[in-house]
């Protein structure tokens, strides 16, 4: 197999790069290793999508808002439980959407295939090795997207990369988890007289007033209700957890899913309306939140986030603010309102932008990042990490790559200015 793009990872970044490269007439393959697309948003089973939108304000154009609207179109949501900052997802829904989507733009797609191993030399690759049903096999490509979250593709091809806080230790990863025979109404009306507030902090308040088990030091993350009778929960934290080996993640998924019980008792205590729900489904696979950060030729940082930093070659912004979780229960911060997230907010309609050279590892020609992986620090990470921004630095590397391709030059030797015009033409929101 030969093709002028590859791109590892069918998360929001891997659908947005091929969807952009295969629209700027790149021959385009997309590998994913589960059996649907979505990344976090239906492998993982994340409730919602991270805001689109400053109030007013569009904060993330090109594929990820064409993606939003489709959904918006004929979804199940009820007007009543739509969220307008966060969008709760239907995983079903949004599973046959990328499905059409990516077919519907001429992306190749091999599901069930495993990335594991390259071939090439000097910093430019030639093909990845791949595994699958059918056997084990290379394919060749122009150019590489890695858009596999854990930066797998990059490091097989030798980028250096950063990874987790100076003791090594990464955020808490978590099971999300859908329930049904919730009754919704009485949910979002409690939420209206109560002021809950979609965290569940007043329910964790009681539950803690009472003594009561409260799961993971209060690790109460987030709920999204996509449908009448059902809800997803990003909820309880598995601690110490190793993302990147298999040992790791065995033992991670079989932590999370030994708690769920108990996080249910919790959910049938304390919230309303689902005294008589049950747990529908888990994952199906752990949710992490953080691993490699690949090195690139920039870097993106906390400084760049206070500054507010825009660059000349800035290909996608957004505003999200710094979110860690915390690696170990010792970390959690009690007080939300010193923690983080809540001091490091943006002011309403301010952003910083992601400056191109995040997206090109350090030391390979033809081969770049999108998504949770790309060059940034811890912190920044922590907000780059969010889904609508992936789909932003996704867009902007399949536009990159396709242009390379069809130029013959190498991603590092583009100019920029063409690829924000391009960006902008395509409806992208980068600065
Ligand atoms: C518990 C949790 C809650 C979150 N909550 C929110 C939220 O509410 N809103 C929000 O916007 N964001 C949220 N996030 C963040 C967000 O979901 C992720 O950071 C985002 O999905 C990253 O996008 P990505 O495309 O880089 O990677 P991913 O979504 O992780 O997709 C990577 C894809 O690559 C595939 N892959 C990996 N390795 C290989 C390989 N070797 N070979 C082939 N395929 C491979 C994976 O199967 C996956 O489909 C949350 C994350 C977690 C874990």
């Amino acid at each position: 197999m030969k093709y002028d793009v590859l791109v590892a990872g069918g998360g929001p970044a891997g659908v947005a790069a091929a969807i952009a490269s295969a629209r700027e007439g790149a021959r385009t393959l997309l590998i994913e290793k589960e059996a649907c697309l979505g990344g976090m948003g239906t492998v993982g089973g994340v409730p919602a999508y991270g805001p689109f939108y400053d109030e007013d304000i569009e904060l993330i154009g090109g594929i990820g808002q064409e993606l939003l609207h489709k959904l918006m179109e004929d979804d199940l949501i009820p007007e009543k439980a739509r969220n307008t900052r966060w969008y709760a997802i239907d995983s079903e829904r949004l599973k046959r959407l990328l499905d059409e989507m990516v077919a519907d733009n001429g992306v190749d797609i091999l599901l069930h295939t495993y990335l594991t191993g390259v071939t090439g030399e000097d910093g430019h690759l030639l093909s990845v090795e791949c595994v699958n049903k059918s056997g084990k096999f290379n394919i060749e490509a122009d150019i590489f997207i890695d858009c596999t979250g854990d930066g797998d593709l990059a490091v097989m091809a030798g980028a250096g990369y950063e990874y987790g806080d100076e003791e090594g230790r990464v955020q808490a990863g978590t099971l999300c988890f859908k329930i049904a025979g919730f009754d919704t109404d009485a949910f979002l009306k409690y939420a209206q007289e109560s002021g809950e507030d979609g965290n569940l902090s007043l329910a964790v308040a009681r539950a803690k007033k009472d003594g009561a088990f409260v799961p993971n030091e209060m690790s109460v993350c987030g709920i999204g209700i996509y449908a009448d009778g059902v809800a997803s929960f990003n909820f309880g934290h598995v601690y110490n957890i190793r993302p990147l080996d298999s040992d790791g993640l065995t033992r991670a998924e079989m932590e999370a899913r030994a708690a769920l019980p108990r996080l249910m008792e919790f959910i049938r205590r304390y919230v309303p309306g689902a005294e008589n729900a049950v747990l529908a489904a888990s994952g199906p696979c752990i949710g992490i939140r953080e691993s490699r950060r690949i090195v690139g030729r920039d870097r993106v940082t906390r400084a760049d986030y206070d500054k507010r930093a825009k660059h000349a070659d800035g290909i996608a912004a957004y505003n999200y603010p710094i979110d860690l979780h915390p690696p170990v229960p010792a970390l959690w911060d009690e007080d939300k309102n010193k923690s983080l997230y809540v001091t490091s907010r943006y002011k309403h309609g301010e952003s910083y932008d992601i400056p191109y050279g995040c997206l090109l590892p350090a030391g390979l020609s033809n081969v770049m990042v999108a998504g949770r992986c790309i060059s940034s620090d811890r912190a920044m990470n922590a907000s780059v990490r969010l889904m609508p921004i992936c789909f932003g630095t996704g867009q902007a590397a399949g536009t990159a790559a396709a242009l390379c391709t069809a130029e013959g030059i190498k991603p590092w030797d583009l100019d920029t200015d063409r690829l924000r015009d391009m960006l902008i033409a395509n409806k992208c929101i980068i600065g």
